[in-house]
C-alpha cells in the first residue's frame, strides 16, 4: 500500500508549487542519508519524499495523480511507474531545489545500495626519460622499454570500504555562521577507490599491489624535440580495487650528434677545407641524415660561406615539410709550416693577389647570420 504523496510531504491538495518545493526541501534535509547514516527508515522516507516531489512538481503528472491516484503511474500506461527512483536521480533533482553548488550537491557517505556515482581512481603516472638519436627523430621510431609498474598481485581481493561504503567520498559537516555546511572529500581510508584490501597476498604492499617489469612499446613520431613529453595511456601504475591505471609519461632526451647540430627543424654542419682546397676548389661528400650528398666548392671559396641543402633537415611535428641542412664552410689554417712554405707565404704578404678585397656580393658573417634568421 502506497502512502499518499500529499501525506508524505505534509501538504494540502491545494498546495502551490512553491509550497510543494518548500515541503520537499524540508523532508529532504531531514532524511538526507548523510544525516542519517545507516538508517534504512530514513533512507526510505528520503526516497518517498523525492518520488512525491517528482510527481507533484510536474503539472501534468500531478493532474493524473489527482484523478487516478497511484494507479496513474502503474501498468502499461505508466511504464513501470515510480518507486524505481535511484539515488542518482534524486540527487540530480537537487540542482533545482537547493540552487546547485554547495550544500547537498553530491553523494555522501553513509548510505549503501543504489548505483551512486563511483569515483574511478586513477593509478599514479610513471615517468621515464628516453634517449633518441637524430636518426630516430628523422623518421620516427618504435622503442621498447622495460617499465617497472605497480600491478594488482595475483589473488588480491578487495571488499567495499566500510568508511565510505564504497562511495570513495565522504561528507564532512561543519558549522559556519551561514549554518551547517557539507563538503565532499576523498575518503581517507580507501583514498577514493571505494575498496579496501580483503586478502593481501604475500609480498604485496598495503593495497595488494606488487611491482612488475613490463615491456612497453612506444611509438615516437618523427620530428620530436628534446624535452617533449609523450603519453602512453594506461601504462602507469595500476590502481587498487576497480580503479584505472595511470599513464606512462615519456620525456624525450635528444642525444647529441657528433657532426650535426640541431636548431629546430634545421641542422648545421661544419665543413673544414684546407687552404689549398679553398684556393683551388674541391668537392666534398657530406653525410646527411638522408644519405650522402656530394657538394662541389669552386676555386676561391671563402671561409664562412654557408651552403643550404634544402629538405635535408628534420621534419616538423606541427608542419608539413622538412627543414634544411646548412653547411658552414671553414678554412683550416695550418699552425706549422715548413721552411719553404713559410718563405712562400712571406712573399705572398707583399703580393696584391693575397690582399682581402671583399666582393660587393660577398656577404659578411654578420649579414649571413641576419639572413639565416629572417
Ligand atoms: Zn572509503
Amino acid at each position: 500500500m502506497k502512502i499518499d504523496y500529499y501525506e508524505i510531504l505534509k501538504i494540502t491538495k491545494s498546495a502551490t508549487k512553491q509550497e510543494i518545493k518548500k515541503a520537499y526541501r524540508k523532508k529532504a534535509l531531514k532524511y538526507h542519508p548523510d544525516k542519517n547514516p545507516g538508517d534504512k527508515k530514513a533512507e526510505e522516507k528520503f526516497k518517498q519524499a523525492a518520488e512525491a516531489y517528482e510527481v507533484l512538481s510536474d503539472d501534468n503528472k500531478r493532474a493524473r495523480y489527482d484523478q487516478y491516484g497511484h494507479a496513474a503511474f502503474e501498468g502499461p500506461q505508466g511504464g513501470g511507474g515510480f518507486g524505481g527512483m535511484n539515488m542518482e536521480d534524486i540527487f540530480s533533482q537537487f540542482g533545482d531545489i537547493f540552487g546547485g553548488g554547495g550544500g547537498f550537491g553530491g553523494f555522501g557517505g553513509g548510505f549503501g545500495g543504489g548505483r551512486a556515482r563511483q569515483v574511478r581512481v586513477k593509478g599514479s603516472n610513471l615517468r621515464i626519460r628516453l634517449k633518441l638519436t637524430l636518426e630516430d627523430i628523422l623518421n620516427g621510431v618504435e622503442k621498447k622499454v622495460k617499465v617497472k609498474r605497480l600491478i594488482k598481485a595475483k589473488g588480491a581481493t578487495y571488499k567495499t570500504c566500510s568508511t565510505c561504503n564504497g562511495q570513495g567520498q565522504v561528507m564532512r559537516v561543519t558549522n559556519t555562521i551561514l549554518g551547517r555546511m557539507q563538503t565532499q572529500s576523498t575518503c581517507p581510508t580507501c583514498r577514493g577507490t571505494g575498496k579496501s584490501i580483503d586478502h593481501r597476498p604475500k609480498g604485496s604492499d598495503a593495497n595488494g599491489m606488487i611491482q612488475e617489469h613490463e615491456m612497453v612499446s612506444i611509438d615516437i613520431p618523427a620530428g620530436v624535440t628534446d624535452g617533449v613529453q609523450l603519453k602512453v595511456s594506461g601504462k602507469g601504475n595500476d590502481a587498487p580495487g576497480n580503479g584505472i591505471p595511470g599513464d606512462l609519461l615519456v620525456v624525450i632526451q635528444e642525444e647529441p650528434h657528433d657532426k650535426l647540430k640541431r636548431e629546430g627543424v634545421n641542422l648545421h654542419y661544419d665543413l673544414y677545407l684546407s687552404v689549398p682546397e679553398a684556393i683551388l676548389g674541391t668537392s666534398k661528400t657530406i653525410d646527411t641524415l638522408k644519405g650522402k650528398v656530394k657538394i662541389s666548392m669552386e676555386a676561391g671559396t671563402q671561409s664562412g660561406k654557408i651552403l643550404r641543402l634544402r629538405g635535408k633537415g628534420l621534419p616538423s611535428l606541427e608542419r608539413y615539410g622538412s627543414g634544411d641542412l646548412l653547411v658552414h664552410v671553414n678554412v683550416w689554417t695550418p699552425k706549422k709550416l715548413s721552411k719553404s712554405q713559410k718563405k712562400f707565404f712571406e712573399e705572398a704578404l707583399e703580393d696584391e693577389n693575397f690582399k682581402p678585397i671583399p666582393d660587393k656580393t660577398e656577404k659578411s658573417f654578420f649579414e649571413k647570420v641576419k639572413d639565416m634568421f629572417s
